[in-house]
């Protein structure tokens, strides 16, 4: 028989006050651990030697080009280890995506042959973007016209509840630039791909909530987000700094700019 009865009231209490202790203890030195290593991991990936069509809705062209000539980011603005989890999370809520709408009736291409995600090289290499999946058939209910290019994201509720609010274009520009340049890019391997809308999908990684969008091909943003990676290239090469986005680092943007202090304290122009 067992018998946790027995022992003073007092001891019982001091072993909850151990065993908090041991806990919260455990969970900083495990905590430690897990960071580091996946910390460790984050700095052995290569450098993209590539403008990452997928930024390039950002609206400063200067942090832009920090980023396609792979300046480090200022001092304490690095991915932290939970940073890191949070972009590992969601890919994982990417990847259920992709079987929920397989389930739910999608002819979905994800993977090439040699298994590599479908993307698009162009300026020589030096403009690239990877696609989450051209979509070749959608249930017939859905009326949509295919090939179609498919985004998902995943966001946390406050983020997902306003692009379902205000739609991808006005709370997304980001993305919707992306997508826009992704259709265009990849009408050579998928013709009729910038024809068709593309499929947006945004999941709630607090709720699991859904919400999908239609994006029509946005010519006018396609080119302005193309003209722009060129005259960053362009720039670079010449070893020309951009211009800032704002006129002061107060400027919101510039608060969250991994760049803020090469940019505002170490360039001069
Ligand atoms: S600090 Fe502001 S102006 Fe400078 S690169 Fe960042 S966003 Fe652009």
């Amino acid at each position: 028989m067992l018998d946790f009865n027995s022992g003073a009231n007092s001891r019982r209490t001091n072993n909850n006050i151990n065993d908090q202790l041991n806990s919260n203890n455990i969970s900083k030195q495990l905590n430690k651990l897990i960071d580091s290593e996946i910390i460790a991991k984050r700095k052995q990936e290569k450098s993209r030697s590539y403008l990452g069509a997928s930024r390039l809705g950002a609206s400063c062209s200067r942090m832009l080009q920090y980023e396609y000539r792979n300046i480090p980011k200022d001092e304490g603005r690095e991915f932290t280890g939970q940073a890191l989890r949070v972009f590992e999370v969601g890919h994982v809520f990417e990847e259920m995506a992709i079987n929920w709408l397989q389930n739910a009736g999608f002819s979905l291409l994800t993977k090439d042959s040699k298994g590599k995600q479908y993307g698009f090289t162009c300026a020589r290499g030096k403009i690239a973007g990877h696609v989450d999946g051209i979509i070749t058939a959608a249930p017939d209910s859905l009326n949509m016209q295919v090939p179609a290019l498919w985004e998902v994201k995943s966001m946390k509720a406050s983020s997902w509840k306003e692009t379902v609010k205000k739609g991808l274009t006005l709370s997304k520009p980001i993305y919707a630039a992306q997508i826009a340049l992704y259709q265009a890019y990849m009408e050579e391997q998928f013709v009729g791909i910038s024809k068709h809308p593309a499929l947006f999908t945004a999941i709630n990684k607090d709720t699991a909530e859904l919400y999908h969008e239609l994006i029509p091909f946005d010519t006018h943003l396609a080119q302005r987000m193309s003209d722009k990676a060129v005259n960053i290239i362009k720039a670079t090469e010449a070893k020309e700094l951009l211009p800032r986005v704002a006129a002061s680092p107060d400027f919101y943007e510039c608060k969250y700019c991994s760049y803020q202090n090469r940019c505002w304290e170490v360039e001069n122009d």
